[in-house]
């Protein structure tokens, strides 16, 4: 057998079909018999999640149409465990897959802290179909409570507060809302939120959750619905399977988005922490997550050999439907003064977000 069959008949696995394991499955399947494990039918598309929750309609490619043409075979199930040594995935079906090169790109889930009773009475991103139900199945418009004043938060507070205008809502965080962007940038969000009445609580630390509000070390904070934004974690399968982990959980990586303890796992998305040279440890986001994608299915199909490369270029948010913020950055992540906002920002994150779908294949 020459080393050109015997690359060729390579089984790859491919855990995910987020930005992430998606787009590196299509890419891989150009040459290679690929699995991709994944429990939905349809493109979860996260960067939509508080559309859903407003009650906006979905728009989410089915899987099988991402991948016509291309060989890979979508399993649908849910990997609860890693044979590292034995190169196996264990699946909530009880079955095993074996494989020779695994893409690990399990993404994140939002992260409870520990705060008491946030799981049970927090809504998630992951949970915003739930949501949405709760809303409509009130007896009257209430309070809700957004908690955490970074990007989710303030895309869900904007959505529900334009969606729901007969609901009061509350955007709560331990530091500022949207402190991270420029003067401009953060100056715009903030006219959005009170032009829509969204009402800020700033360095308000949340101490617990209850199912009729939220405890913050200033005193309670009445709210009928409580939606937990706080931040994203990656899950323990990684690090439960053995593999390299940084101290947050996400998989170490070399250059070439390798596991640094396990050569024949990569490690893309959120799941994996990646040191770009000049850039520092990327941010779990949409905007990382699919270059990784698109890279590892480059160098699995043997279309290239070069290390991964990544800049900045722009952070952008949806407030609602009309408005939005497009926020140039530096290629390390710094912000420019530059943003583009009002409704040239919506549209822009429009083009974005809908762009990415096609980036998939
Ligand atoms: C409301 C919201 C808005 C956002 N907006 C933006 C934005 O504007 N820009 C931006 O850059 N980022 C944004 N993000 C962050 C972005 O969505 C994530 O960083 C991104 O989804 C990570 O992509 P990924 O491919 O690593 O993982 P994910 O998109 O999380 O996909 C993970 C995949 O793994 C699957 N999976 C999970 N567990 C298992 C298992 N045990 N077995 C098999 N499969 C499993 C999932 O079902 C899914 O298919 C937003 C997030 C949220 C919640």
């Amino acid at each position: 057998m020459t080393a050109q069959q015997h690359t060729e008949q390579r089984h790859i696995v491919v855990l995910g079909a987020g930005y992430a394991g998606l787009s590196a499955a299509t890419g891989i399947g150009r040459r290679h018999r690929v699995t991709l494990i994944a429990p939905e039918t349809h493109f979860l598309h996260r960067v939509r999640q508080h559309e859903t929750a407003a009650g906006r309609p979905g728009r989410r490619p089915a899987i099988d149409h991402v991948l016509r043409g291309r060989r890979v075979t979508h399993h649908q199930a849910r990997a609860t465990a890693l044979d590292l040594n034995a190169r196996k995935v264990v699946l909530d079906s009880g079955e095993v897959v074996a494989y020779d090169t695994l893409v690990y790109a399990l993404g994140s889930r939002t992260a409870f802290h520990g705060v008491p009773g946030a799981a049970e009475h927090g809504y998630p991103a992951e949970r915003a179909a739930e949501l949405r139900q709760r809303i409509a199945g009130a007896a009257a418009p209430g309070t809700i409570a957004v908690v955490g004043g970074g990007a989710t938060g303030i895309e869900m507070a904007a959505e529900l507060a334009e969606a729901h205008p007969a609901w009061q809502v509350e955007l709560v965080t331990a530091g500022r809302v949207g402190g991270w962007f420029s003067d401009r940038g953060r100056a715009h969000v903030l006219a959005a939120l009170d032009r829509l009445g969204v009402h800020l609580r700033e360095h308000t630390d949340v101490t617990g959750v209850e199912p009729d509000g939220l405890l913050t070390a200033d005193g309670r904070v009445p709210a009928d619905l409580v939606v937990w934004a706080a931040s994203m974690e990656p899950y323990p399968l990684a690090a439960e399977a053995g593999l390299a982990v940084d101290p947050d959980g996400r998989a170490l990586v070399d250059d070439r988005l390798r596991s640094t303890s396990h050569p024949e796992v990569h490690v893309i998305g959120d799941a994996a922490a990646v040191d770009v040279p000049g850039v520092g440890r990327l941010r779990m986001a949409c905007a990382t997550a699919l270059p990784m994608g698109r890279y590892t299915g480059r160098l699995l199909s043997g279309r290239t050999a070069e290390p991964f490369a990544y800049r900045y270029v722009a952070q952008c948010l949806s407030l609602g439907r009309k408005d939005g913020l497009l926020q140039l950055i530096h290629g390390d992540d710094s912000m420019r003064t530059a943003a583009l906002t009002g409704f040239g920002g919506r549209l822009a994150k429009a083009a974005i977000v809908n762009g990415v779908v096609m980036s998939l294949r």
